[in-house]
C-alpha cells in the first residue's frame, strides 16, 4: 500500500507516527496511508518555507512569470494523470476531474500576468520635488487549507496567485484525497518554483491548528464547510493573520413560469447531480414559481434523472460516481429517510438504486414540496439530492433565498430581461447566474459568497487575490535642492 508523506523543501518529509486511511470510493478499498503532521512537523515546514521565500520574492518578475507559463503547459500535458489521481481518491468521473483541472489552469493563466498585476501607482510632483509611489510586497509564508471536493482546482485557486505575488505556500490538502497535491508540488517545481517555496503537509485538526497558531504564517486561505470555516477565521484572525475562509452553500435556482423548462430541467440535473452533488456551487434547491411550473419542471427533471448512468468514475459511460466516504453516503441517505415524516414528497429515492460494488454509491434523489423548516432544506447535504420548494411569485422566491444564511451561488431561469436584471440587484448572494446554473467566475474575476459562505473580506483568486496576498507600501521621495534651506519644524505639508 502507498504511504503518502509530506513534501517539504522539494523532498518527501516526515515519519508516519499518526496517519489516515485513503480509500477508492468506487471500490470501498483502502488504497493508501497518509501521514498526519504534528505541530513539530508544521514548525519545520514553516521554517523551510520562510528560508526559501526571500529568493523567490527577489526573482525578476519576467523570469517569475515564465514559471506560470511553464506550469500551464505542464498541467495541460499531465491532465490525464492528474484526473486519474482525482478519480481514484475522490470518485468523480474522469471528464469532471479534467474539467476541474481546466478551471485551475485559468488561475495559472491569470497569475502568468503577474508583471501587470504587481504594478504599483505613481504620482509625480505632489509637492515641489516630491513624488509618491506604491509597492506591492508579498505577505511571506501563506497557508492554504483545502477541501476534498476539488483536489486540484482549489489548491490552484490559491497557490497560483499566492506564488505569483512572491509568497511561499504551505498547502494542507484534504486528508481524504491527498495524492493530487503531491503531483501539483512536483509540477510547480518542474515549472521552476524553487524547493521550499511550495510545500505540502498532510493532516487533520492538529496540523491545521499548528498552521493557524504559527507566528511564521502571515495569511491563511481556507475553503471547506461553514462550521470549520468560521472557526478557522476566528482563530487565524485572533492570531493577527490575514484570513479568508470560504464555507458551505445551499444554492437556489429559481425557475420562472416563462423559462424554457427543457433547458431549465437540463441545467437542474447537471448542476444538482454532477459530481454527485459534492460541489460548493451545486444547485441543491429548485424554487419553482407557480404550481404549473413546479409540476412541469419536476416531471422533466425526473425523466432526465431516471436515465442517468451511475458507476465508477473510470468507466467512460458513468455520468456520476460515488460519494467520498461510506459515512458521508449514509448521512446523505438519512435526509431522504427523514423527508416524508417532515411532510416532503420523495419523487426519486436514491437509496433504491442498486450497485454491484462495495463503493460508496447512492442514486439521485428528487424531493418535492419542501418547506424551509425541513432538514432537507436547512442543511447543506452535499450529495445528489435536489429539493423543490414551491412559491407563488418572484418576490417570495427572492425572500426565501435572502433569508438563507448561506449565500454562495444562485441562478434564475427566465426569458424576461427585466426580471433577470432586477434579480441581479435584489439578491443577496455572491455569485449570480442568469440562465447559468453554476455561475463560477472565470479566472479573471474573483470567486466568493456572502454571509455564512465566506468569512473575511476578500474573495478568492482573480484580482481580489492579488490584494489578499500582498501588503502595500507607500514611498514618498524627495531629492532636495541643496540651494534651499531644509530647516522647518512644522508638520510636513504639500501645499
Ligand atoms: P471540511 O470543512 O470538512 O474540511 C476542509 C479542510 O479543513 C480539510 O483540509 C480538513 O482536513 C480540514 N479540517 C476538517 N476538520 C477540521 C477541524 N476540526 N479543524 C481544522 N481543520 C479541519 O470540508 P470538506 O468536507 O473537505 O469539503 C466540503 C465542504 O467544503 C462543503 O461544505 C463545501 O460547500 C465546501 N466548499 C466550499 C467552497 C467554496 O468556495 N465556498 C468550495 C469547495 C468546497
Amino acid at each position: 500500500m502507498n504511504n503518502i508523506q509530506h513534501h517539504v523543501g522539494g523532498v518527501p518529509y516526515g515519519e508516519i507516527a499518526r496517519s489516515g486511511a485513503v480509500f477508492n470510493p468506487a471500490t470501498g478499498e483502502q488504497t493508501a496511508t497518509v501521514a498526519f503532521a504534528s505541530a513539530a512537523d508544521v514548525a519545520h515546514v514553516v521554517k523551510v518555507a520562510a528560508a526559501a521565500q526571500g529568493a523567490w520574492q527577489k526573482m525578476g518578475l519576467v523570469k517569475r512569470a515564465g514559471v506560470f507559463f511553464r506550469m500551464r503547459q505542464l498541467l495541460i500535458e499531465h491532465t490525464d494523470q492528474i484526473a486519474a489521481a482525482i478519480t481514484a481518491e475522490h470518485g468523480k468521473v474522469l471528464s469532471d476531474a479534467a474539467g476541474e483541472i481546466s478551471r485551475g489552469i485559468e488561475n495559472v493563466e491569470f497569475a502568468a500576468g503577474l508583471v501587470n498585476l504587481l504594478k504599483g501607482e505613481y504620482s509625480t510632483g505632489v509637492a515641489t520635488g516630491v513624488d509618491v509611489h506604491t509597492l506591492k510586497q508579498p505577505i511571506g509564508v501563506v497557508a492554504c487549507i483545502t477541501p476534498f471536493n476539488f483536489p486540484a482546482m482549489v489548491p490552484l485557486w490559491m497557490s497560483a496567485s499566492a506564488l505569483a505575488t512572491g509568497n511561499a505556500v504551505i498547502l494542507k490538502p484534504s486528508e481524504k484525497d491527498p495524492t493530487t497535491a503531491m503531483i501539483l508540488a512536483r509540477l510547480w517545481e518542474e515549472a521552476g518554483v524553487p524547493p521550499g517555496v511550495f510545500n505540502v503537509v498532510h493532516g487533520d485538526k492538529e496540523a491545521v491548528d499548528a498552521l493557524l497558531d504559527s507566528p511564521g504564517i502571515g495569511a491563511v486561505s481556507f475553503v471547506g464547510s461553514t462550521p470549520i470555516a468560521r472557526g478557522i477565521y476566528s482563530r487565524a484572525a485572533a492570531n493577527g493573520k490575514r484570513v479568508q475562509a470560504l464555507g458551505g452553500a445551499k444554492n437556489h435556482m429559481i425557475v420562472m413560469p416563462d423559462a424554457d423548462l427543457d433547458s431549465a430541467a437540463d441545467a437542474a440535473v447537471n448542476a444538482a447531480y454532477g459530481s454527485a452533488g459534492e460541489r460548493c456551487m451545486a444547485i441543491s434547491v429548485l424554487v419553482a414559481v407557480g404550481d404549473a411550473t413546479a409540476d412541469a419542471v419536476v416531471a422533466k427533471i425526473r425523466e432526465r434523472a431516471e436515465s442517468l448512468t451511475i458507476g465508477a468514475g473510470t468507466d467512460p459511460d458513468s455520468q456520476m460516481g460515488p460519494l467520498i466516504t461510506r459515512e458521508h453516503r449514509d448521512k446523505v441517505a438519512s435526509y431522504i429517510a427523514n423527508a416524508p415524516s417532515q411532510g416532503a414528497e420523495v419523487v426519486l429515492d436514491g437509496r433504491s438504486a442498486e450497485f454491484d460494488s462495495d463503493g460508496f454509491f447512492l442514486g439521485v434523489s428528487l424531493v418535492d414540496r419542501v418547506t424551509p423548516q425541513m432538514s432537507v432544506y436547512t442543511d447543506e447535504i452535499f450529495g445528489p439530492v435536489l429539493a423543490v420548494v414551491r412559491v407563488d411569485d418572484y418576490d417570495q422566491a427572492v425572500d426565501l433565498i435572502n433569508a438563507n444564511s448561506f449565500a454562495n451561488g444562485t441562478a434564475i431561469f427566465t426569458r424576461d430581461g427585466a426580471t433577470a436584471r432586477r434579480f441581479t440587484e435584489d439578491i443577496e448572494v455572491g455569485m449570480v447566474g442568469i440562465n447559468v446554473p453554476l455561475p463560477v467566475p472565470i479566472g479573471a474575476y474573483s470567486f466568493g459568497g456572502w454571509k455564512d459562505s465566506l468569512f473575511g473580506d476578500s474573495h478568492i483568486y482573480g484580482p481580489e487575490s492579488i490584494h489578499f496576498y500582498t501588503r502595500s507600501k507607500v514611498v514618498t521621495t524627495r531629492w532636495p535642492d541643496p540651494s534651499e534651506s531644509q530647516l522647518d519644524l512644522g508638520f510636513p505639508s504639500n501645499h
